[in-house]
């Protein structure tokens, strides 16, 4: 792939919001896993029917022991139980990934599992959790109730009428209650009608605030739903009971305190569909707070399943890659000639268009088009379709691993041969953060690789947040500080030259250095910078400009700042 292609390929994004989201492969996966399970209980729904066959044996065996286990997990996980954590923190994602498959894994509900299911599901409601993590929880509750709608007696009534219970779990339990009336069907509304309502109603005097305003709400909606305006013109002949609910409907409805909390609640009762809020497009849309945390927007869920419909088959197959390319993971720089001779061939002109009229400008999503993904691995295996389909036949064997292997290294050494011959050393630095945002920051630029003290980083979650995969396709080397001088004599020695970015006494100003092609980079510690034994051994030291008074950039804002000016000569060469 020529300089010019790669130009272009980042030029024109294909479908740029879908394929972001792929690259972020967590969340891929995620949605992958939804959709399995979901494909899961289809298969199951045939046991006991004429289609009842083994798979669908197998499937309703390991649905009901992935929503057990998941259960287990989110009643006894030191973190998962947690009820003190941070908002946006590890702990409340991962409640959340937690609970948004069991919605899924609901359908796998049954008779013989639903006394366990209930009771880890009301040790998690009783405790202290987040509206978007607790959201989860009542869409599970009520797919249940619905579905074993003798236990609304049995269970949800006497939680409604545990008038100590943590306001918090009420409110739950009265969404719930609220939900179910509304959704039930149509003969046994009336019972569950008769049911609920009537430990609901007190609810409505509850000191807690958030409690009574959402008992009103659910309230006003069923009153509106199964109330209708009484037809018996004079009230004299109308039961006691139905004048207090006529006016209770009529100040629920005309009240202004009232109507305002039911504006600013708006949709929060209607975003409860029974049928959509537990299949996978319905457990990414969040109802509660904004649309983007831990969810994916509506539309691109839509064009994921139909993805995950399409190219199932290309997706466990990418998976087996990504696999074999963490274990692949330590990438050798590669110095094969062909690189320096891909270098030489540059015409040298500017490609970069400026634009014309900066209130135009919008932010561009640049992402890796799938396609010439696989014109990269045009040698490989994937061309004929003939052998793709064999592909799915020769899934487990070892010759798919093989074929995997083979095109794995043909792309890989076709992306080393085009990766930029700049070596970042980050050895010296030992905030996460930093690492994480240089990963990225080196795989947008294809430098030749990022050495790091040590490498167990790279499975650090908050490492991965931050490089957004980057770590799976730029190489990392482990170079502990101890060995850092072994490594810098040995790149000079493979004709690299070594400079340090730093500010010395000595130190070339950014924008006078022009950096060989060969280059190996030192970056200095956050807080000391590059200890003068490791300058001694460089060839040169940079130093960006600086113009304010604070001392210093950020580590990593200097390495992106200087290996764009790289870039930005190897480019004008
Ligand atoms: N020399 C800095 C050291 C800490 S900054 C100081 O005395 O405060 C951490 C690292 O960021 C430095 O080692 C260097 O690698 C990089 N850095 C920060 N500001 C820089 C600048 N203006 N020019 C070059 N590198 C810089």
């Amino acid at each position: 792939m020529t300089r010019r292609m790669r130009y272009h390929c980042c030029q024109k994004a294909l479908d740029p919001e879908l394929t972001e989201v792929f690259i972020n492969t967590e969340l891929y996966a995620r949605v992958s896993v939804a959709v399995m399970f979901h494909k899961l209980a289809d298969m199951a729904d045939l046991v006991r029917s004429a289609g009842e066959n083994m798979n669908s044996l197998a499937a309703l065996a390991s649905g009901k022991m992935f929503l057990l286990e998941l259960l287990n997990l989110v009643v006894n996980d030191k973190d998962l139980a947690k009820e003190l954590y941070k908002k946006y923190s590890a702990i409340h994602r991962r409640k959340i990934r937690a609970w948004q498959m069991i919605c899924v894994l609901s359908r796998f509900v049954d008779q013989d599992n639903v006394e366990k299911v209930t009771s880890s599901l009301h040790i998690s409601i009783y405790r202290s959790n987040l509206p978007s993590v607790r959201q989860y929880m009542e869409t599970f509750a009520i797919q249940i109730y619905l579905k074993f709608p003798l236990l609304v007696g049995q269970q949800l009534v006497p939680l409604l009428r545990n008038y100590n219970l943590r306001p918090q779990a009420l409110s739950s339990y009265v969404f719930i209650a609220a939900n179910i009336i509304l959704h039930a069907k149509e003969e046994i509304q009336s019972r569950h009608l008769d049911e609920l309502f009537p430990p609901i109603i007190p609810l409505l005097t509850s000191h807690h605030h958030t409690l009574r305003g959402f008992t009103q709400i659910l309230v006003y909606h069923v009153l509106q739903k199964l109330l209708p305006a009484s037809d018996c013109g004079s009230s004299f002949t109308m039961s006691l009971e139905k004048k207090c609910f006529e006016d209770l409907k009529s100040y629920l409805a005309h009240n202004s305190d009232c109507a305002r909390l039911r504006a600013s609640m708006d949709g929060y009762i209607d975003a409860f569909d029974p049928m959509k809020s537990s299949l996978p497009a319905g457990i990414f849309t969040d109802r509660v707070e904004e649309l983007e945390f831990e969810c994916v927007p509506a539309t691109l869920m839509d064009r994921v399943i139909n993805f995950l419909n399409d190219t199932r088959e290309d997706l466990r197959c990418s998976m087996a890659k990504d696999a074999v390319s963490i274990k692949n993971e330590s990438f050798r720089t590669n110095e094969d000639p062909k690189c320096t001779e891909i270098l030489n061939s540059n015409e040298g002109e500017l490609l970069i268009p400026l634009p014309k009229d900066i209130s135009y400008d919008f932010q561009r999503k640049i992402s890796f088009p799938k396609h010439d993904m696989q014109e990269m691995a045009s040698t490989s295996f994937w061309d004929n379709k003939s052998s793709y389909i064999s592909l799915l036949d020769i899934e487990n064997e070892d010759q798919l691993l093989d074929n995997l292997l083979h095109s794995r290294s043909v792309v890989m050494e076709k992306l080393s041969a085009s990766r930029q011959q700049i070596i970042l050393v980050a050895s010296l630095i030992d905030r996460i953060p930093n690492l994480a945002g240089l990963a990225r920051t080196c795989e947008v630029f294809r430098a030749a690789g990022l050495a790091v003290a040590d490498k167990t980083i790279l499975k650090d979650k908050q490492f991965q947040l931050i490089s957004v995969t980057a770590e799976k396709w730029v190489p990392v080397m482990e170079v502990p500080e101890r060995s850092m001088k072994f490594f810098l004599e040995k790149k000079k020695k493979e004709g690299f030259a070594l400079f340090g970015l730093e500010q010395t006494a000595n130190s070339v100003p950014l924008d006078r250095c022009v950096f060989p092609t060969k280059t190996v980079l030192v970056l200095g510690r956050e807080k000391e910078g590059i200890p003068v034994e490791i300058i001694h051994m460089l060839d040169s030291c940079v130093e960006i400009p600086q113009l304010g008074v604070v001392r210093s950039l950020n580590v990593h804002v200097s390495g992106a700042i200087a290996l764009w000016e790289y870039t930005r000569q190897q480019i004008s060469q």
